[in-house]
């Protein structure tokens, strides 16, 4: 296999700092779910920290402990999919805030004598229905909370939910529903200092909904969304391109290996150009392992190739336009066999 996965961080610290200003005065949460978007866990992690990010949404217990061992201790680490008691031991032991979406995970917090009180931030759902707590369970839940709260079980950081940033109208709702919820949980006398539910869209167009921590994971990869404002009306840059060397010349064309597990969607096929030493010529098939290329004289094994991103003709997201999906799903196809490599010049 002959691909690689160029990232660079420098540009991926400009996205940082242009999200950091975007969102101000509300906290940036990095969010590195999928393995950072696919960019690497450790190293985009390790850059952010030096970058002054101090909140870092993983995803899950497992994900957070990694976090929590790259980025050490004076990062806040936010976590979501928590499956049970155990799930939330290991979440406590490795110091992370935990996203509580389920009242059976309240009853699990009060059986649990981890030694110190749980850091959670509750969730509203507010219209998604993938989880929280409905707004017909949140009084229940909330003297739950402060029974454990009372009880040096919990320690109730935030107040949070995730919209689904697809319509205005929708999300307008989803916030009401949002700030009644906070007001009941502040009736009832707690007084949580974070309240998060934004991410990167509403984050950057709709101030009203960036309250103190908006959590951005798409832009900062400078992954701008389909059908959306461009790069450079948001001021972020795609931060990778994946490149392969040419494997093999024959009559039907010049042959790419982009990796064996996921590689880019056949519906692609015939739809884009790359960047070949002779200039741009079509990708004319896609299959498992192998991409096929429209040839140019003089085609060789290790002549290379930039199929997207950064130093591409296409990013994720446009390529992502053509077959009616979102530039994740494009980001995300890169093969976990495919090496990455990391530049930067200024850190
Ligand atoms: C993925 C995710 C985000 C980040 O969304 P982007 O659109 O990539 O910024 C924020 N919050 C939650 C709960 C998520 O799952």
């Amino acid at each position: 296999m002959s691909a690689v996965y160029r990232v660079d961080l420098d540009a991926f610290a400009r996205n940082l700092r242009r999200v950091r200003e975007a969102v101000a005065p509300a906290a940036h949460m990095l969010v590195v779910k999928d393995d950072a978007y696919a960019h690497g866990l450790e190293p985009i992690v390790m850059r952010a920290v030096a970058e002054g990010v101090r909140w870092i949404g993983a995803f899950d217990v497992v994900a957070g402990a990694a976090v929590r061992r790259i980025a050490g201790p004076d990062v806040r680490i936010f976590v979501w999919l928590i499956g049970g008691a155990g799930d939330l031991a290991a979440g406590i032991a490795a110091d992370l805030d935990l996203g509580i979406g389920d009242e059976a995970l309240l009853g699990d917090l009060a059986h649990l004598d981890a030694g110190r009180p749980a850091r959670v931030h509750l969730k509203i759902d507010t219209g998604l229905h993938r989880n929280g707590i409905r707004p017909e369970r949140w009084e229940a839940a909330l003297a739950l909370t402060s029974e454990l709260v009372s009880a040096g079980r919990v320690s109730l950081e935030g107040i949070w939910s995730h919209i689904s940033e697809a319509s205005d109208a929708d999300d307008d709702d989803a916030r009401a529903v949002f700030l009644a919820a906070r007001e009941t949980a502040r009736a009832v006398g707690l007084d949580p200092r974070f309240s998060h539910l934004a991410a990167s869209a509403a984050g950057f167009a709709r101030g009203e909904f960036r309250e103190d921590i908006v959590r951005v994971g798409a832009f900062s990869y400078g992954i701008r969304p389909a059908g959306g404002p461009g790069e450079q009306e948001l001021g972020i840059e795609p931060i990778a391109t994946l490149s392969a060397t040419v494997t093999a010349v024959d009559p039907a064309g010049v042959h790419l290996d982009l990796g064996s597990l996921h590689g880019l969607p056949s519906a692609l096929g015939g739809r884009f150009d790359v960047v070949t030493p002779e200039g741009p010529r079509r990708v004319e098939a896609i299959v498992p392992t192998d991409t096929v290329i429209a040839p140019w004289a003089g085609a060789q094994p290790g002549d290379e190739i930039a199929v997207f991103g950064r130093d591409a003709l296409h990013t994720a997201t446009e390529l992502a336009e053509l077959i009616d999906t979102i530039g994740e799903e494009i980001a995300l196809r890169v093969s976990p066999t495919v090496p990455r490599e990391y530049t930067s010049t200024d850190a």
